[in-house]
């Protein structure tokens, strides 16, 4: 089967431009904010910092999916209104999931990217939906999903003739339980190697564990990543999703300060 995705012989990486931010070129992206917009003070706070440090892109969740239905599940259209006035202020590219189809007009009206969420991976409605926008979209690899199953998924935005793909590995589901997820650093290069689609790794989620998301992300950028999408909060301990897995400024600052000799190494440049 010919895929659009498919890397043909000597294609090069499609670029993606969310905003002035080019992903898939020369230069490393790195996003960074909270799981959830949980407040004014709180985004602005994260963005600044994290713009600072050297993120060009924020995230923030208005619409989380949550494996309780009791625990928080973002803010919604408040959650949004407050991401369009952090991203005016700041001038950063937002990205936000969009976990139904229903939502994507009002998130299309603030997000310079949609995020599609490990959980809605094969929602073959929504995947379809998002492509006939033309947004670009971060298409995260679903919990149990094979490469083959991931590339397939990304066929249905492609397929409705919106190229502005990025795939970004987030850890899959296997037998181990010391981490939230198992990072599959070699879905990077085979990603590469079968698709022409920038690749980002989240070792926020993949590894749900604070201490471990630098050095796994040291470790996807050796591996060839195009970017990084990490979460930051200003006070962990306090969030209302992700806490254990998120960085706090200082935790932030110290995996910027490394990220640059590691692209470095492998020929990638870090703003
Ligand atoms: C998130 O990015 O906050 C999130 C819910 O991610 P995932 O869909 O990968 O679990
Ligand atoms: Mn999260």
């Amino acid at each position: 089967m010919n895929l659009i995705a498919r890397r043909n012989n000597e294609q090069e990486t499609t670029t993606v431009r969310v905003g002035d931010v080019i992903i898939g070129g020369p230069q490393l992206v790195v996003i960074a904010g909270p799981c959830a917009i949980e407040s004014y003070e709180q985004l602005l706070s994260t963005a600044l910092e994290v713009q600072r440090l050297g993120a060009t892109m924020l995230r923030g969740g208005a619409y989380k999916p949550r494996t309780s239905p009791y625990s928080f599940r973002g803010k919604g259209e408040t959650g949004l209104e407050i991401l369009s006035q952090i991203k005016a202020l700041t001038g950063l590219p937002v990205v936000t999931e969009v976990m139904d189809a229903r939502d994507i007009e009002r998130v299309a009206d603030v997000a310079d990217m949609f995020q599609i969420g490990s959980r809605n991976m094969q929602n073959y409605t929504l995947l379809t939906e998002v492509g006939k926008t033309k947004r670009p979209v971060l298409l995260k690899r679903g919990l149990a999903a094979t490469i083959e199953e991931w590339i397939y998924a990304a066929e249905y935005i492609l397929s409705e003739g919106n190229d502005q793909v990025v795939l970004c590995e987030r850890g899959i589901r296997t037998f181990g339980t010391y981490t939230r997820n198992t990072v599959d650093i070699t879905a990077i290069p085979a990603l590469k190697e079968l698709t022409h689609l920038p690749v980002f790794l989240d070792p926020s989620h993949g590894t749900g564990r604070w201490s471990l998301v630098s050095p796994v992300a040291l470790a996807g950028i050796a591996a060839g990543a195009d970017g990084l999408m990490i979460e930051v909060h200003p006070q962990p301990d306090l969030a209302l999703s992700d806490g254990e897995q998120s960085l706090n400024f200082e935790h932030f600052a110290q995996l910027m300060e490394r990220v640059g000799p590691v692209a470095n190494a492998v020929g990638r440049e870090i703003i």
